[in-house]
C-alpha cells in the first residue's frame, strides 16, 4: 500500500480544535486507504516555554538535560494527537523518535540522524496502524534523548519518509505554502507553486523558517518531493523539487536572518597562518562561521570580523578572546541579514546593483556584503531588517 509522511508543526496543533482538525486530515487520508505515517511538533509556543523553564532553574543547564526536557513537549503533542484519532474510531500507535528507530549522532541539542530502524514502524504499519511519531528527537548511542535543532521536525519527516520510502511527504503549516518573502512581513509575498532544492536550501540556510535547512539537504540528496501546505485552509501548496520550471523571474524569493551576531578581532598580527589558526579553533568547536571580512594589513596588523548565529555568540568569543591577548575583540548583534536567492542571478549582473539601489533608496546602510552563485547577503542594522527585507522584495518580485 503506498504511504505517506505528514507532518503538522507547532502552530497546527496548538489547541484542542487544531487536534481535532488534523486529526481529520490524517483519517481522510487513511480512509483512502493510505498507510499514513505522521510527525507533530510540540503544541504552539510550548518548546519556549520549556527553555524558559530551564533557565528559571539554571541558566548554563547542560545541553543533555536540555534534550531531555525539550523533547517532553512533543511527548505531549503525540499522546494527545493519537487520542484524537482513537476517538474517530481509527487505529493509532503514538511512538517517541527512539520507539520510531531514530539514532542521532551524540551531538546534544543539534543532532544529525544517523539512520532509521524501521522495523517497530513497519510492524505497526502491518497492523494497520496510523503512526503518530514525536518530531524534533532521536537517541544516541548512549541511549540518551537527542533533538535536532530548531525547527528539526521537518527533518524527522523527511527521514521517514526516505526510511519508509513514502511516496509523498507532507509538510502542513501555518501557512499555505513558501511565499517569494515571509508573508507575515512582506504582505504582497507571492505564494511560489514550485521551488528547487537548491533555491529552497538557500532561503532555509537564510532565514526563511519554513522549512529546516537540513530537511531540504536531506529531501535533496534523497530525491523525495516536498510539499509544503497549510493545516488550516484546502489551498494547493508549494512542491519543492528537483527540476521547476524557469520562469521569467530572477529572483525567486528573500529571506532575512535577525538571529546573528558580528564578531570583530582588531590588531590581528599580519603574518601568514593567522585566518587559518583562527578559523581552525572555531571548527574544532563546531562554530559555524558565515561572512568573513579581513582587512587589508596595515602597520604589520590586520582585522578579521565574521558573523556567526546568535546561539553560537558564546563559544565564538570564548575562541577569540583566547586567541591573541594583543588583538581588540568586540562583539555586535544589533544586526540582522538580508539575502535574494534566485538561479537565474548567475547570468545577470546587474542583480548585485540593484539590490543595492533599493537599499539605498530606502536609506539603509550596508555593513557587510556577502554573494555566491544563487545568493547575495547584505548585513545591515537589525531595525531596518523588515524595511530592507520589503524594499528588496519590491524591486525584484512585481
Ligand atoms: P511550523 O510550526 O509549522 O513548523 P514554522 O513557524 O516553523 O511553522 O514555519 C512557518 C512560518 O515560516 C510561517 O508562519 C512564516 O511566518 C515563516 N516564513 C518565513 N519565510 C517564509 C516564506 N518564504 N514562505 C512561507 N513562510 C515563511
Ligand atoms: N518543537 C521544536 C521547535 O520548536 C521542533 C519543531 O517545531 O520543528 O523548534
Ligand atoms: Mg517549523
Amino acid at each position: 500500500m503506498a504511504l505517506i509522511v505528514q507532518k503538522f508543526g507547532g502552530s497546527s496543533v496548538a489547541n484542542p480544535e487544531r487536534v481535532n482538525h488534523v486529526a481529520d486530515i490524517i483519517c481522510d487520508t487513511y480512509r483512502k486507504g493510505y498507510d499514513v505515517v505522521v510527525v507533530v511538533s510540540a503544541q504552539g509556543d510550548t518548546t519556549d516555554d520549556l527553555i524558559e523553564k530551564a533557565k528559571e532553574i539554571n541558566p548554563n543547564a547542560s545541553k543533555r538535560e536540555m534534550d531531555m526536557l525539550l523533547s517532553a513537549g512533543e511527548q505531549i503533542s503525540i499522546a494527545l494527537l493519537a487520542m484524537a484519532i482513537e476517538k474517530q474510531g481509527l487505529p493509532v500507535c503514538s511512538l517517541l523518535g527512539w520507539q520510531a528507530g531514530v539514532h542521532t549522532d551524540a551531538i546534544y541539542g543539534n543532532s544529525r540522524i544517523r539512520r532509521v530502524d524501521t522495523e517497530r514502524m513497519t510492524a505497526e504499519l502491518s497492523k494497520h496502524n496510523i503512526l503518530i511519531v514525536a518530531g524534533f528527537q532521536g537517541i544516541n548511542k548512549f541511549d540518551d534523548i537527542t533533538t535536532l535543532g530548531r525547527g528539526g521536525s521537518d527533518t524527522s519527516a523527511v527521514s521517514l519518509a526516505v526510511a519508509l520510502k513514502a511516496e509523498k511527504c507532507q509538510i502542513f503549516t501555518d501557512v499555505d505554502g513558501v511565499y517569494t518573502a515571509d508573508p507575515r512581513i512582506v504582505k504582497n509575498a507571492q505564494k511560489l507553486d514550485e521551488i528547487n532544492y537548491n533555491e529552497m536550501l538557500e532561503l532555509a540556510t537564510l532565514g526563511a523558517q519554513v522549512l529546516h535547512n537540513r530537511s531540504v539537504e536531506m529531501a535533496q540528496k534523497y530525491a523525495v518531493e516536498l510539499e509544503v501546505l497549510s493545516s488550516i485552509t484546502n489551498n494547493k501548496g508549494t512542491i519543492v523539487k528537483e527540476n521547476v520550471e524557469v520562469e521569467k523571474t530572477i529572483i525567486r524569493g528573500v529571506a532575512k536572518d535577525d538571529n546573528i551576531a558580528r564578531i570583530s578581532i582588531v590588531g590581528l598580527q599580519d603574518v601568514p597562518g593567522v585566518a587559518f589558526k583562527l578559523f581552525d579553533r572555531l571548527a574544532q568547536k563546531r562554530v559555524n562561521v558565515d561572512i568573513i571580512l579581513q582587512s587589508v594589513g596595515r602597520d604589520g596588523t590586520k582585522d578579521i570580523t565574521f558573523t556567526v548565529s546568535r546561539d553560537q555568540q558564546e563559544v565564538a568569543m570564548e575562541v577569540v578572546t583566547a586567541f591573541d591577548p594583543q588583538a581588540k575583540v568586540s562583539c555586535d548583534n544589533n544586526i540582522s541579514k538580508v539575502s535574494i536567492v534566485g538561479s537565474g542571478m548567475e547570468s545577470h549582473p546587474s542583480v548585485a546593483a540593484k539590490m543595492f539601489e533599493a537599499l539605498y533608496a530606502a536609506d539603509i546602510n550596508i555593513q557587510m556584503i556577502n554573494t555566491s552563485e544563487i545568493r547575495i547577503s547584505v548585513l545591515i542594522d537589525i531595525n531596518d531588517s523588515n524595511k530592507a527585507l520589503k524594499a528588496v522584495h519590491d524591486a525584484f518580485i512585481k
